[in-house]
């Protein structure tokens, strides 16, 4: 039997430079946060697929989408942590890693044991 299916990791939280919350008004306090899914086998991650990427206000806990912000200064924030700060973790290749080693392995093998 092959347990396999989804799981997610959590995205580091960043604070988000400028802008204000739209619901509580406060300034200064917008950090981006997520979460990225991946596809796993037997809970080892083989591959990644996709991510949520949201922002919380840590005045009021308010959580918003990016189209929900008012501020331009807070939406060029966002969509620069989201383009350039949020990498994939590479241990959510650590399934097709293990099959690519395996199979050098493998065929390897015949070579090794002459
Ligand atoms: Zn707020």
């Amino acid at each position: 039997m092959i347990i396999f299916g989804t799981n997610s990791s959590t995205i580091h939280p960043e604070k988000l430079d400028g802008g204000s919350c739209p619901f509580c008004k406060t300034k200064n306090q917008m950090w981006i946060q997520g979460y990225r899914k991946y596809f796993h086998v037997f809970w080892i991650p083989c591959f990644p697929l996709w991510r949520k990427v949201y922002s919380v206000c840590s005045h009021c806990k308010g959580v918003f989408e990016k189209q929900e912000f008012q501020s331009k200064e807070l939406i060029t924030s966002f969509e620069y942590f989201e383009n350039n700060k949020i990498k994939i973790p590479w241990y959510h290749f650590t399934g097709i890693i293990l099959f690519v080693v395996l199979i050098t392995f493998i065929s390897f093998l015949p070579i090794l044991t002459k």
